[in-house]
């Protein structure tokens, strides 16, 4: 490789070519990076007071727990659980709770 420094010229391209690849390569990392990964979702068309149910959903990654006051969907009957660490939440169901007793 001793003919690359004999050259000035050769040198420079070989440089300029370098710093082509090395900065190419950033920005697509910088693209991937800054890519959404999941699309966001649809605006909720119709929602749902269920505060006095004790809706809860718990994360089944972290275990953290959530209580929902109102439900979405997005227009069909499908409510969508929450997501938590990036999986959906699981639904909490409890035999008896005796806040959600009614009188
Ligand atoms: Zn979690």
């Amino acid at each position: 490789m001793a003919w690359l420094g004999q050259n000035p010229v050769i040198l420079f391209l070989v440089a300029a070519v370098v710093v082509a690849v090395i900065l190419t390569v950033g920005f697509m990392a910088l693209r991937m990076l800054g890519a959404p990964v999941d699309e966001p979702a649809s605006r909720p068309k119709r929602t749902e007071d269920v505060e006095q149910y004790d809706v809860r959903y718990r994360c089944i990654v972290c275990g953290a727990e959530v209580r929902l006051t109102r439900l979405a969907s997005d227009g069909d009957d499908d409510f969508e659980p929450p997501k938590h660490c990036r999986e959906e939440m699981q639904l909490v169901v409890e035999a008896e709770d005796p806040r959600t007793t009614p009188d």
